[in-house]
């Protein structure tokens, strides 16, 4: 006979030491389920305490950080990085809006660097102690009296027990990257091949495979950086894609990380007010200055601004030394090698590594919760399930941004905790599904198909949707008036988080001198040996100021003129 699992209560979470007063309030206060202690759910905890709420977060594994946290081997269900995986978006950028990353750290961080910050973060706002760890979420479900109180039930397992308990609001933090997308039967022949096959969630580092030959299927980052690592010392690496891709480079004009450089708001109207042709044109053009993207063979069937463009630094380097040759998309595997779709074969290849993504899903809850569709699922701004007869769910980071993550999933934490103390209202479901739908539609129509393009925003764009909701946008013709200086480093400066906490609810004291001593943190961590300052560099920033200035008069008259 199966034994039948126990079931116990969950203890409430502990509460920090406090006044009898506040204490009180405590008590009234929404608890908050909070599924997963990965980045989205660090700032998950932190938002929910910032606004008197009371989290309560359960995390399967036994340590913080989710994707971020290196570990030797593979877990089912968690995400996982290899040993040499530096970020792609830049510290400025990525950093929480009230918690700079320390200025000496390098612009592209490695993912220990990261799990320091994240563990001085969950440090400074005290946060470990509202995580019940080893505590996998198995189900989730309406409590019964659900549609009068919002209530949700959450069943947990903690060392093979089961525990039960009910919350008044949850916090889905799952995490996006978690399940290989492992297309194998798409690919003729595959059982017959004689080699190994992996994915690469499952690659750590590249010893194991030297001298080997190696076909790696995917021109994502994943594909890109695990070609350029095992490269140097494998016999040979083929790097085969379906679509090719346009390629960018983590260092940009003048040395600058690249989002730091483009992710500006000046920048962004431009690429709203030109026509899409020539900003096409225009990108394009400046990626085959690097490197001609034909003559190396990875141009793709799409225009620079319908797919995220892929991040290889190194890869014109690999090509051009022949250490990784691209390839087209497989036809069919043989018994110890691929027949690609131009016709060319490849034979002796020792390894197959499907670098194809990942795939998401949500095994703890029913479809009447969250309704998914392979890699698709129906969100408000990506956040609330709009079905719902109580908003108070929300799914944090279930997103892909063109630009880091992390600033996106805390800003869409803090707009969620304020619908959940009922501060912020949501439109009608009807008003929410014709947004969803009109979103689709765009994503659609602008970006090439790919298994997960329903999730793609444009970073600013999207912050500032969800900043105009939660109050927190900030205001440049009153910041022009008020502090000009902050008005010029908020417009022409990069679109750094921490532009999300000088005003309204969440507002920072410390928001105004982190935005005006960002391009500091930034030439700090490079210039590691100082030199005099030089003329040059004077002339060359006024300059740029002279030029921004007239760019931005000429705007303003173009716009002028036509109101
Ligand atoms: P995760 O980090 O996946 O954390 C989810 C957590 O939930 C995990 O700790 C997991 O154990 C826990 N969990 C899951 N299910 C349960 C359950 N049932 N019960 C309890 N706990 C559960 N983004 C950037 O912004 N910049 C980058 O440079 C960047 N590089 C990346 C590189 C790679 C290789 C990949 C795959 C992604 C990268 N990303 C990057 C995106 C990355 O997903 C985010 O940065 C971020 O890690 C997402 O955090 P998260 O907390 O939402 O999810
Ligand atoms: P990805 O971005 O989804 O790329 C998957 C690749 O596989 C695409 O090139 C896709 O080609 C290809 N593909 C998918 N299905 C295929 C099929 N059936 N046949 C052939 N090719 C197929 O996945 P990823 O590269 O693993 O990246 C996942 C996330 O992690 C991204 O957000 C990425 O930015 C992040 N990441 C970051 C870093 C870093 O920070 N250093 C490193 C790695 C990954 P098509 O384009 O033709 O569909």
């Amino acid at each position: 006979m199966r034994k039948r699992k126990k079931r116990q209560r969950i203890p409430s979470a502990r509460q920090p030491s406090a006044k009898p007063l506040k204490q009180q309030k405590d008590r009234m206060a929404k608890r908050v389920a909070i599924i997963g202690a990965g980045v989205s759910g660090l700032t998950a905890i932190k938002c929910c305490l910032d606004e008197g709420l009371q989290p309560t977060c359960f995390e399967r594994s036994e340590d913080i950080g989710g994707l971020w946290r290196f570990q030797e081997h593979v877990t089912e269900g968690h995400s996982s990085i290899y040993k040499s995986l530096t970020t792609n978006s830049s510290k400025e950028m990525m950093s929480f809006s009230d918690f700079p990353i320390p200025e000496e750290y390098p612009n592209y961080m490695h993912h220990s660097k990261m799990m320091e910050y994240f563990r001085m973060y969950a440090k400074q706002f005290d946060l470990l102690r509202y995580i019940h760890f080893k505590a996998r979420v198995c189900h989730l479900r309406k409590h019964t009296d659900f549609p009068i109180t919002g209530q949700w039930e959450i069943v947990t397992e903690v060392n093979g027990k089961q525990e039960s308990a009910v919350f008044d609001a949850v916090l889905i933090c799952t995490g996006l990257h978690v399940h290989p997308y492992f297309p194998l039967d798409s690919f003729l022949g595959f059982e017959k091949f004689k080699g190994k096959i992996i994915h690469s969630w499952t690659y750590k580092n590249p010893e194991k495979f030297e001298d080997q030959r190696i076909l790696i299927i995917g021109l994502g980052n994943s594909g890109v950086e695990i070609a350029i690592d095992l490269s140097h010392i494998t016999k040979q690496i083929f790097l085969s894609t379906r679509t090719g891709a346009w390629v960018i480079s983590r260092v940009s004009d003048g040395g600058y990380p690249l989002d730091i450089a483009h992710f500006t708001r000046f920048k962004n109207l431009l690429y709203h007010i030109l026509p899409v042709a020539l900003v096409n044109r225009w990108g394009e053009k400046k990626l085959n200055m690097r490197f001609n993207h034909e003559n190396y063979g990875v141009k793709p069937q799409h225009r620079f601004l319908s797919k995220t463009p892929v991040m290889g630094d190194d890869l014109p380097n690999a090509i051009i030394a022949g250490r990784v040759l691209i390839k087209p998309h497989v036809k069919k595997f043989t018994e110890r090698g691929v027949i690609f779709e131009d016709g060319s074969t490849e034979e002796n290849i020792d390894v197959v590594i499907f670098a194809t993504g990942y795939n998401f899903s949500f095994p703890f809850t029913q479809d009447t919760v969250l309704r998914t569709q392979t890699n698709k699922i129906s969100l408000y701004k990506y956040v609330f399930p709009p079905h719902l007869e109580k908003h108070t769910l929300a799914v944090i980071g279930l997103i892909q941004p063109v630009g880091a993550i992390i600033p996106v999933s805390e800003l869409q934490v803090r707009w969620a905790t304020r619908i959940f103390k009922g501060l912020n209202k949501l439109p009608s479901d009807n008003e929410m599904m014709a947004d969803i739908v009109k979103k689709i539609q765009y994503n659609e129509k602008r970006y090439a198909a790919s298994h997960n393009n329903s999730l793609v925003v444009q970073y600013i764009d999207y912050m500032d949707e969800l900043a105009s909701l939660l109050g927190v946008k900030p205001n440049l013709l009153s910041l022009l008036l008020t502090d000009p200086k902050l008005a010029w480093e908020v417009y022409f400066g990069p679109c750094t988080p921490t532009q999300f906490r000088l005003t309204g609810p969440g507002k920072w004291e410390g928001a105004r001198n982190t935005i005006l001593t960002q391009e500091e943190r930034i030439v700090k961590a490079t210039k590691t040996r100082p030199l005099q300052s030089c003329t040059d560099t004077k002339v060359t920033a006024t300059s740029s100021f002279f030029i921004k200035a007239l760019t931005c008069l000429g705007l303003l008259t173009v716009i002028l003129s036509y109101l």
